[in-house]
């Protein structure tokens, strides 16, 4: 007997070699599996008379094969497959091309279901054809599923596998399937059993059940996230934090090239009250994209470090980590203190020297502040003398690893940076814990940059400016994004991709690569690096540090999140497809340039034609406020879209996200209730003693995953 925790080498077709594709998705074991759920279905219960199948979308129709499939060669290359099919209503020509593997799979006499766009063919359009429609076989007593999930999918592995490795994993433990909500709580929520929900999640077998098992994997995804944010305020409750009174940050003042604006002064001098206590510090600081939040950490570091305490530092990427040690360690370093830098690029003795440094009994050799990734959560990494634990949640919900962080040093005070404007419900369960400070205002002479809206028509003007700014001194930035970057169209559940018998080849780089070598080739002059998601952490970290030194001139980039570094002498950032972002997300990349005392600009390069999208775009013309662009975006786009642009894209990338099936903009009112029931369970309960199913899916969300990140 298999138990969810058996590898997926048990099931019936699965070797090691596509074991390892679907480790690719972070499918280890049947468990895995079974929360594998599709993101989205294909309706094919309503099936068409081909007389009637209109003509521009597909349709499930149900025909009859009426000649056996002949090849054809047509030419080198191409080859095709054809034969004949009929329903009552007519007949058609199907044809596939390339598929001549299919002809032994439909039999003359035998029915199919299939799916495709019904083209009308001859004078009168009373002939029909199909091409490559999806197809499966129909058995009068065995009922086809109306609805077909659609799954999330990498290279080597199509939905039909995918669906039938699902209904293994089923068949060999679905009896093990517990559940951990206590009956009472499941009927005051009238919420359906776990092992129902997830068999509909599945195998539907209607919309409603889809929307009440959704329902019950939502609560449960919230019910745990929430238990395990509480449990961790409450254990921070229960210690205390070492105080650090001695607040005089005068050195560090002395060592900036700047003076801080009103509103950091007012900030740190928030938080320099909270670490003089004993009460561990809960306290998250929200600005703007470049208002000077840093330097706020850094005070806070250094209050630490001069009442004998480490800080820790934790960046949600590699490349933002190296960004805050770029800039911190020189400044760490003129106040003679070490700071080091822990990702997971870093060598295996580097991080041994790290580990020990850290730990270090004695005060004078003991490694005082260290800036890092998640990496920092990894096993060993322990502190001697904790002090401050800041957290850079920059563009995403990093909430679990700052539980974690925190929760690993339970007597230290906790510091969150975030330049995320996020709705109140959500706000109050991501950071209800949280006292908020605010920097309201931005450094002085920050310039407004300013913005453009241009159409390809202005590709040559574009490049001549590029050329401008450049031979100007300044630095280009070019946002490029790439379909390619397994950011899925999820408009594009077809059933061809479906039920394909092969699974779809890894999408190719090509609109990026071309794009950064006409680039190349239209502006010979210029230095021009370029970064894509499939580049190895260390290659790009090493393209964006010789930007940031200025070694290149322009710096085309495909992947979002990797710009959130802070190179001064930027100048021009140029969006291309902008119509693809949310507001929220362009707001943060123009945030990337006018950073120094050149005036800078920002073109949104978009061919979209629609009104919602120009008008989008336009409120970025006139829109320099990051609350303001976020209301607009919320307003125009709902919340589902704003915040699956604030972050959750990225995430669910990584496999680092939370949540599979909630949403935490569309589910907010569950979520409250989630949330609730949490926070009653504990009341009784509160180290979920009585609980142990839910204690150990509260562990299991919160356990960081493997460094695999960055
Ligand atoms: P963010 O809040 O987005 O993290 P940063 O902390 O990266 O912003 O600051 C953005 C830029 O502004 C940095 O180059 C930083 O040196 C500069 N800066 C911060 N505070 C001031 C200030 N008071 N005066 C002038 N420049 C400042
Ligand atoms: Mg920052």
């Amino acid at each position: 007997m298999h138990t969810l925790a058996s590898p997926l080498t048990v099931l019936s077709g699965i070797g090691p070699a596509r074991a390892a594709a679907f480790a690719r998705l972070g499918l280890q074991n049947l468990g895995d599996l079974l929360r594998h759920y599709p993101r989205g279905y294909v309706y094919l219960g309503a099936i068409t008379p081909l007389a009637e199948a209109p003509a521009d979308t597909k349709c499930a129709l149900l025909l009859t094969v009426a000649t056996a499939p002949v090849v054809h060669t047509v030419r080198r290359g191409m080859v095709l497959l054809k034969f004949r099919a009929y329903d009552d209503s007519g007949t058609a020509e199907i044809t596939y091309f390339n598929q001549s593997y299919l002809k032994t799979a439909f039999e003359p006499g035998q029915t199919y279901r299939f799916w495709g766009k019904v083209e009308r063919v001859g004078a009168k359009g009373n002939r029909f054809a199909l091409s490559s429609p999806a197809h499966e076989r129909w058995e009068e007593d065995k009922p086809l599923p109306d609805l077909i999930p659609v799954y999330r999918l990498t290279e080597g592995i199509s939905q039909k596998q995918m669906a039938a490795a699902i209904a293994g994993a089923f068949a060999a433990c679905g009896e093990e399937i517990t559940d951990p909500l206590p009956a009472e709580m499941r009927s005051a929520n009238t919420l359906c059993l776990r092992s129902f929900a997830l068999r509909e999640i599945h195998t539907p077998s209607g919309m409603d059940a889809i929307a009440i098992a959704r329902r019950r994997l939502a609560f449960d995804e919230f019910l745990t996230f929430s238990l395990g944010l509480a449990i961790s305020v409450d254990r921070r409750r229960a210690h205390t934090a070492p105080p650090c009174p001695d607040a005089d940050i005068s050195p560090l003042l002395a060592q900036l090239p700047y003076a801080l604006t009103g509103a950091q002064t007012r900030v740190i001098g928030e938080i320099a009250a909270d670490m003089a206590s004993d009460e561990p510090m809960s306290r998250i600081v929200i600005g703007d994209v470049g208002c000077g939040k840093t330097v706020c950490a850094a005070a806070a570091m250094y209050i630490a470090v001069k009442n004998g305490r480490q800080a820790a530092l934790m960046a949600p990427t590699e490349i933002l980590a190296r960004q805050h040690y770029a800039d911190l360690a020189p400044l760490f370093a003129k106040l003679g203190i070490e700071c080091r830098l822990l990702i997971g690029a870093v060598t295996a003795a580097e991080k041994r020297k790290i580990k020990t440094a850290l730990a270090c009994p004695l005060d004078r050799v003991r490694l005082p502040v260290i800036i890092g990734t998640q990496a920092l959560l990894s096993d060993g990494v322990e502190f001697a003398a904790p002090g401050l634990i800041v957290t850079d949640e920059q563009h995403r919900f990093g909430v679990g690893q700052r539980a974690v962080l925190a929760e690993k040093n339970r007597g230290a005070h906790l510091l969150v940076m975030s330049a995320t404007p996020i709705p109140r419900t959500l706000a109050l369960v991501l950071w209800g814990d949280l006292a908020v400070s605010r920097v309201d205002e931005m450094p002085p002479g920050r310039q407004v940059v300013d913005t453009f809206c241009v159409d390809e028509r202005y590709r040559a003007r574009l490049n001549a400016f590029i050329q401008k700014q450049v031979d100007e001194g300044g630095q280009v930035y070019i946002v490029c994004p790439a379909v390619e970057e397994q950011e899925q169209d999820e408009e594009a559940l077809s059933l061809d991709e479906l039920l394909a018998e092969q699974a779809p080849p890894r999408p190719p780089l090509k609109a990026a690569v071309t794009y950064a070598a006409d680039l190349a080739a239209a502006l010979p002059d210029l230095r021009i690096g370029f970064v894509h998601g499939r580049l190895p952490s260390r290659e790009k970290g090493e393209i964006m540090r010789r930007f940031a030194d200025g070694e290149l001139d322009v710096l085309v980039s495909t992947t979002v999140i990797e710009v959130g570094v802070n190179v001064p002498n930027a100048t021009l950032m140029i969006i291309e497809n902008a119509d693809r972002f949310g507001l929220s997300q362009l707001h943060q990349l123009r945030g990337r340039v006018g950073r120094g005392s050149r005036k800078a600009f920002c073109v949104l390069v978009s061919d979209a034609t629609g009104d919602e999208a120009r008008q989008r775009l336009s409120v970025m013309c006139r829109e320099h406020d990051g609350f303001a662009i976020a209301e607009a975006d919320l307003a125009q786009r709902g919340p589902g879209d704003f915040l699956a642009i604030a972050g959750s894209d990225t995430l669910r990338q990584h496999g680092e996200t939370h949540f599979r099936v909630a949403n935490l903009a569309e589910d907010t009112a569950l979520l409250e209730v989630a949330s609730a029931a949490a926070r009653s369970l504990l009341a009784d309960d509160p180290e979920l003693d009585a609980h142990p199913l839910l204690r150990d899916e509260v562990s299991a969300m919160f356990t960081p995953a493997p460094d695999v990140l960055n």
